[in-house]
């Protein structure tokens, strides 16, 4: 089979707007460890099922270990957590409480409980599908990530 030429295959993926979360766990020593991802899927909503796809690392071995994750949906000023759950700044000093044994950050715009059910790897990625045990959100604007950039809040809405 023919294989998308990489570069082209990446900018055309960042053309699809999404928002970005911070997913957080509990590792084999009970620390918290996060991870930015926008891979966050909702599958099915009854049952309340979700998936993220994680790249070999702590997270990963966070959830493998834990078989749990949280997803920290981001604010629009959510920019400098961003960057720094993706390991390119040291500057920020995350403030989060353990709730129902998840690491969960302050000020997010929604927060998903996510239970593991089903893991299936695709080369060095896994999806860890799971079912939401808890959920909760404001009316704050997400931030959001487009052609590799950070944007504020959604845009200007239109007819459905
Ligand atoms: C917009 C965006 C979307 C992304 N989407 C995905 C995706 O869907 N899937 C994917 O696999 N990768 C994704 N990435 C890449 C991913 O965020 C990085 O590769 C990440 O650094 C890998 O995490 P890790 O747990 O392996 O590494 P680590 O380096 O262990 O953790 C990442 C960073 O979080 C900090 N950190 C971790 N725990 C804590 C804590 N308790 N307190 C304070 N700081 C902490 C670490 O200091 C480090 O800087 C995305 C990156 C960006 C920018």
């Amino acid at each position: 089979m023919q294989r998308a030429d990489p570069l082209a295959f990446r900018q055309a993926a960042s053309r699809f707007a999404t928002g970005v979360a911070v997913l957080t766990a509990l590792d084999s020593h009970g620390e918290a460890c996060g991870m930015t991802a926008n891979s966050f899927v909702t599958i099915s909503l009854s049952p309340p099922t979700v998936l993220v796809s994680v790249k070999s690392g702590r997270m990963h071995a966070a959830i493998s270990a834990s078989r749990r994750y949280g997803v920290n949906v981001l604010p629009e000023q959510g920019g400098a957590l961003s960057r720094h759950f993706a390991g390119r700044s040291r500057g920020t000093d995350p403030d989060y409480e353990i709730v129902e044994g998840l690491p969960r950050l302050a000020n997010c715009v929604a927060f998903f409980a996510c239970e593991v059910t089903r893991t299936i790897d695709v080369s060095d990625h896994t999806l860890f599908i799971a079912e939401v045990s808890e959920c909760d959100y404001c009316d704050d604007l997400p931030l959001v990530f487009f052609s590799s950039r950070y944007h504020l809040g959604p845009g200007t809405p239109v007819d459905r």
